[in-house]
């Protein structure tokens, strides 16, 4: 298989990406549904049963969803517009987050104060998601940041790149 560099900010699907395959690196989302009704009832927000229906989607653990992966699980048709909607309500109101997979497509996670902070490795060729656990990153910024008269809350990095199945060169026998 070829492999060329391909521009992420172009947002052109890479060939072959069908459904992106989400590998979990490590264990499990402790997303909680109440967490997020109880943030949606502080703000005066309706939890709408499609709200409710995006919520446990994410409750059930699953993370680094585009906006058509969660309208299969929530079962709306083919109008997407609703669920944009929803989504953008619940990233106004800080429940989720997003970032942009390999083929540039906006996949949506908790945000972290809903979630275990958390990372994503995408591939650049598949458009594979892998989710990283544990972060090494927030002294060494906090430290840069410090020393420049900051103080950071929060930062978002997506790990791009050919994943074990996409590499020229595969890696001997990764651990199983
Ligand atoms: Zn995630
Ligand atoms: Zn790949
Ligand atoms: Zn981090």
């Amino acid at each position: 298989m070829s492999r060329e560099p391909q521009d992420t900010r172009s947002g052109v699907a890479s060939p072959g990406s069908g459904d992106p395959h989400l590998r979990r690196a490590a264990q499990g989302h402790p997303f909680r549904l109440a967490d997020a009704v109880a943030t949606l009832r502080g703000r005066g927000l309706r939890l709408t049963p499609l709200k409710r229906a995006v919520l446990e989607t994410f409750e059930s653990g699953d993370c680094a969803l585009t906006a058509e992966e969660i309208g299969v699980r929530v079962g709306v048709g083919m109008d997407l517009s609703p669920l944009y909607r929803c989504l953008a309500s619940l990233e106004d109101a800080g429940i989720l987050t997003h970032f942009y997979g390999g083929d540039g497509s906006r996949r949506y996670d908790p945000a972290d104060e809903f979630g275990v902070h958390h990372h994503h490795l995408v591939c650049l060729n598949c458009s594979g998601v892998t989710r990283v656990e544990g972060c090494a990153l927030s002294h060494e910024i906090a430290a840069e940041a410090d020393a420049l008269g900051y103080v950071v809350s929060d930062h978002e990095v997506v790990l791009k790149g050919l994943c074990p199945d996409c590499r020229d060169d595969k890696p001997q026998t990764p651990r199983a």
